[in-house]
């Protein structure tokens, strides 16, 4: 199937066709642009609701018109329009949204609304064909931490989530306390490359713990230490927080793996997933668990909107759609899926 994508939960604007039925990666991403809005948000340090929402409502539409003539497709040549509903910043999703909605209905075509961490969670079986279910998948990423044992599409259950901060959170908090910028992941991936890990003293919060659960918040406190006591290089205190949140997220892996059994891989998705040391480290531990492991490519990995057209093509092809009245959910845990199956009698 034919389905456009549209993705605007955060701070990219981006489009996307998936042709569902192409045999590999490259050939199911028909075309894509994604806006960066990076720049607009660099001088505030972080996301800024409001210029987020305006700037979707100025690029999308040219994002959307570029990526269906790259595809040398029209809307009637679609057979569904995806659309992030949310979880997310509200202002930019209903924009997207909003977006779909027209779209759909001026083609006549079904409205697919996904949830962003779903978009994340099937995004390896985009890259991969031969990935199964069921599949044990960390979902790293700006805003969410989590092991989730993905069933099937729409069936997903939570096994760990952060008590507070998610780890791209604690990577864009480093980042600012080196005052490396915005966005903060790959500057602190790439200044870590020149530090010594052993070099600086950080904790490892519930390394070991009984309970299933993340947490970042003291690492992120630990690092602002380090800096403030003004004996460390920066590059050091960058690789002993990487190397921290690595063994952290090692060590509730390997005990979520505990409890599970039958999964075909280990799977990571979601923005951090795009760092080297993490998929490295990660390969290892599927490994010593005798499970395959599955990380999509880099750029799938950050917010794009291939994978909600993805999400929107394994949801077309179970006959499910949604309602054009539908809202926008600024908050959507991925557990509680609000779309039924068609004739599901919900
Ligand atoms: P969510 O998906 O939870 O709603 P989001 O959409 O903002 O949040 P993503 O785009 O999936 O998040 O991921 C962005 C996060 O990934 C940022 O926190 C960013 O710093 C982090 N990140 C990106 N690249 C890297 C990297 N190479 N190393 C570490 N972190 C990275
Ligand atoms: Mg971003
Ligand atoms: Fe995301």
């Amino acid at each position: 199937a034919l389905i456009l994508g549209i993705e605007s939960s955060c701070d990219e604007s981006a489009a996307a066709v998936i042709d569902s039925s192409a045999a590999g990666f490259a050939a199911r991403v028909v075309a894509q642009h994604i806006a960066s809005q990076d720049e607009a948000h660099r001088p505030y340090g972080g996301v800024v609701p409001e210029i987020a929402a305006r700037a979707h409502v100025e690029k999308l539409s040219p994002l959307i018109a570029a990526t269906l003539s790259d595809a040398g497709l029209t809307l009637d040549d679609l057979d569904a329009v995806a659309a992030t509903a949310g979880p997310g910043l509200i202002g930019g999703v209903m924009v997207g949204l909003v977006t779909g909605k027209a779209l759909a209905m001026a083609a006549g075509k079904p409205l697919i609304a996904i949830n962003h961490l779903e978009g994340h969670a099937l995004s390896p079986r985009l890259a991969d064909p031969t990935l199964a279910f069921p599949y044990c998948l960390l979902l790293v990423s700006g805003g969410h931490c989590q092991i989730v044992e993905v069933r099937g599409v729409g069936d997903y259950r939570r096994l760990a989530t952060t008590i507070d901060d998610a780890l791209g959170e604690a990577f864009d908090k480093t980042a600012k306390i080196l005052g490396l910028g915005y966005p903060g992941g790959p500057a602190v991936e790439r200044l870590a490359l020149q530090g010594d890990p052993r070099a600086v003293p950080l904790p490892r919060p519930l390394l070991g713990s009984d309970e299933p659960h993340f947490s970042f918040a003291g690492l992120k406190s630990a690092v602002m230490r380090a800096k403030l006591a003004g004996a460390h290089a920066d590059a050091d205190i960058a690789a002993a927080f990487q190397q921290a949140a690595i063994d952290c997220v090692l060590d509730r892996t390997r005990r979520a793996l505990t409890t599970l059994s039958g999964m075909t891989a280990l799977v990571v998705a979601g923005g951090v997933a795009a760092n080297a040391a993490m998929r490295a480290a990660l390969e290892g531990l599927a490994a010593d668990a005798g499970l395959r492991f599955v990380a999509p490519p880099p750029a799938l990995c950050t917010d794009n909107a291939a994978m909600i057209a993805w999400a929107g093509a394994e949801r077309f092809a179970l006959g499910q759609d949604d309602p054009l009245d539908l809202a926008a959910r600024p908050r959507w845990p991925l557990d509680e899926q609000a779309t039924p199956a068609r004739g599901a009698g919900v």
